[in-house]
């Protein structure tokens, strides 16, 4: 089957008991079972699974051509339990430009448990090889990243990481399953933020992994998510699994919308740089072509006036709301140096857009009127 059929039917079948056609909500947090605690239809305890969270990870196993995939209660909850399941000394590798959150998980909380973290320039395939020389146990790439748009080369990190005896791991949540499918080009392990474009609406928290193979490596993080217990929500899987239904169709859209703004911000005198891997200027064009179906809908600018004139700008602006997140309805933007705290990495030029579904000349129009109040 064709990605849009299983984004819509993996997953998606009638009930059994009843015939609806949309999948029912079960809210139970446990289940009748035996005298001797047989199991009567396969589960025991929400924690341990549920049949709405099952669906769901049927529907993501499908999207991104895994053999299995966990949910979880955020996308974060999917990164740490990963990288905790994994044994003390092993040694991680994470991009340069990634998700704050991923980056101080790997300096606050993994040296503590004796995971050694290095950070590289994925697009420096020598670099990469180099740390696979030291010693590696996982890969951890991100791409497009966040908010730098920087592309890596999933096929050509899967044979490094392969060559050496490590695993390669996508964060796949800025292109999603409708634009590129990592496991398909070698990768071991896809995770999502499903908070972003699985779910579309900006209203359910989640997290997702997808595992090339149920192995030992998918094991170690099943049990670890049973036991110390940050599971997806019955509710939010089944919003989650309605997200599923639209998300090519959406993709569709972000990714059009996206191209006309990168476009127009490009030729704008008060632009200094537009990252968006769909512009042929972009340092990752060819790769980002070779590897996704489309674009995506997320990128970032950078202004001439420098982050006097992005404060301006993103005050200026009425359509696109201020606030951080991506992958809804809505356009959002932000400065990303400031909801990065203390330490930013950002620059302080930058405005990170999450291009909506709104009529692109709507979008376009408001950038106009915000870019001449800088
Ligand atoms: C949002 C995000 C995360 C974290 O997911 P949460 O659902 O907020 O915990 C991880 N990676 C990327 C690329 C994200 O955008």
């Amino acid at each position: 089957m064709r990605f849009e059929t299983l984004a819509i039917h993996a997953g998606g079948e009638a009930d059994a008991a009843t015939g609806a056609v949309t999948p029912p909500i079960h809210l139970s947090t446990t289940f009748r079972h035996g005298p001797a605690a047989e199991r009567v239809a396969g589960y025991e305890y929400q924690r341990e699974g549920n049949p709405t969270n099952d669906r769901l990870r049927e529907a993501v196993a499908a999207m991104e051509g895994g053999a299995t995939a966990l949910t979880f209660a955020s996308g974060m909850a999917a990164a740490s339990n990963l990288l905790e399941s994994l044994p003390a000394g092993a040694r991680v590798a994470i991009p340069d430009d990634c998700y704050t959150g991923v980056r101080m998980l790997a300096s606050e909380f993994l040296p503590a448990r004796g995971i050694t973290v290095d950070v590289l320039d994925m697009a420096d395939l020598e670099a990469v090889r180099a740390a696979c020389e030291r010693g590696l146990d996982l890969l951890w790439v991100e791409t497009p990243s966040n908010p730098l748009m920087k592309v890596s080369d999933i096929a050509a990190l899967a044979a490094l990481a392969h060559a050496h005896g490590a695993l390669l791991l996508c964060d796949n949540t800025f292109a999603s399953p409708a634009l590129q499918q990592p496991l398909a080009l070698g990768a071991d392990i896809v995770m999502h933020s499903t908070t972003k474009y699985f779910g579309g609406h900006s209203d359910v928290l989640g997290g997702a992994l997808a595992f090339a193979r149920a192995d030992e490596a998918f094991q170690r993080v099943a049990h670890r998510l049973h036991v110390t217990g940050a599971v997806l929500a019955p509710f939010s899987a089944w919003l989650t699994l309605r997200g599923c239904r639209s998300l090519p169709a959406r993709m569709a859209m972000h990714c059009a919308n996206a191209r006309r703004i990168a476009e127009f911000l490009a030729a704008q005198p008060e632009v200094k740089q537009v990252n968006y891997p769909g512009l042929a200027a972009h340092p990752g064009h060819a790769v980002a072509k070779k590897q996704m179906r489309d674009f995506g809908g997320m990128l970032s600018v950078r202004l001439r006036g420098g982050r006097d004139a992005a404060l301006a700008m993103t005050g200026a602006l009425r359509l696109f709301t201020n606030a951080t997140s991506l992958g809804g309805c809505e356009s959002l933007v932000e400065h990303r140096a400031s909801v990065e705290g203390d330490r930013p990495t950002s620059p302080q030029d930058l405005l990170r857009i999450s291009v909506g579904l709104e009529h692109p000349d709507d979008l376009v129009a408001d950038l106009e009127q915000a870019l001449r109040a800088t």
